[in-house]
């Protein structure tokens, strides 16, 4: 497509949608911002991608709720005039077998890595199609590709964003709206943080070796994705090379899910 001009980052006062929005406002593209945080971080997120010189905004919707997503895309739409590029990010996580997972952490992490990329798309295409044009990302995970356990309600989302990707894809075909998929392996975000927190307090670990355990038992290249490769396979996905490609993913994941 033509270079996008704006586009709607979920979850991107942190991480992976942080390093994201800083790549797409590096490419000239004018970013809306989203996510949780205290007015200090959300502060530090639209100083950090302001810096590069194009038009930023921020709105702080909650994408636990239809109203909250259809808000956020109403808001950019109006503060923009248009989302070119749409970009599904926002995610959490918590882990614990089947039998003692709490319900309502299953309820809410399917309702924003999931349900709130359907209300997006809901709410977002229909623009996409009237300007013929559109870039459509979700970010899943390599957890969208193979399972791991006590992480029933994180796997059963990213498997299902994967799937909602490609029927994104089929039924935009001919219509110059493209949706694919990233799906990352380990990336070091507060998130992951949290893992390895919890890895380190099990099993009496430092810190470091808490992150080498984490990285040996998954990710073959032993080490991180870093946040901003993720930007990376965002542009290439936004750029003229990747206008046939609709329905895919690109995995960065050191190698995790080729064993
Ligand atoms: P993070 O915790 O650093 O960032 C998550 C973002 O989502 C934050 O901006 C947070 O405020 C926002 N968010 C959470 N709940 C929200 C809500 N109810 N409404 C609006 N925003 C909300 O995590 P991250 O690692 O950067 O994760 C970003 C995405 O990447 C997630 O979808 C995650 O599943 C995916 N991912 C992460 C990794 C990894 O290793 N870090 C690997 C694969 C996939």
């Amino acid at each position: 497509m033509a270079h996008p001009k704006t586009a709607l980052v979920t979850g991107s006062t942190s991480g992976i949608g942080l390093a994201v929005a800083e790549a797409l406002a590096g490419s000239g593209t004018r970013v809306m911002l989203n996510g949780l945080g205290t007015p200090a971080q959300i502060e530090a997120a639209r100083a950090k991608v302001g810096a590069y010189g194009v038009e930023v905004d921020f709105n702080g919707a909650d994408l636990s709720t239809a109203a909250g997503v259809e808000g956020l895309i109403r808001a950019t739409e109006a503060r923009f005039g248009a989302i070119d590029v749409l970009i599904n990010n926002a995610g959490i996580q918590h882990t614990a077998r089947i039998e003692n997972f709490p319900a309502e952490r299953w309820d809410a992490i399917l309702a924003i890595n999931l349900t709130a990329a359907f209300h997006a798309l809901r709410c977002a295409l229909p623009g996409m199609q009237a300007r013929g044009a559109g870039r459509i990302i979700n970010i899943a995970s390599v957890h969208g590709l193979v399972a791991s356990v006590e992480k029933s309600a994180y796997v059963a989302a990213k498997h299902g964003i994967l799937g909602l990707t490609k029927v994104t894809a089929l039924e935009n075909a001919e219509s110059g709206i493209t949706c694919n998929a990233i799906c990352p392996g380990w990336v070091l975000t507060p998130l992951v943080q949290k893992q390895i927190d919890a890895r380190a307090e099990r099993d009496g670990l430092s810190a470091t070796d808490a992150e080498r355990a984490l990285l040996a038992e998954k990710q073959p290249s032993l080490r991180f994705t870093r946040p901003e490769d993720i930007g990376g396979a965002v542009l290439f996905l936004c750029g003229p090379a990747a206008d046939n490609i609709t329905g895919s993913t690109i995995t960065l994941d050191g190698g995790w899910s080729a064993r």
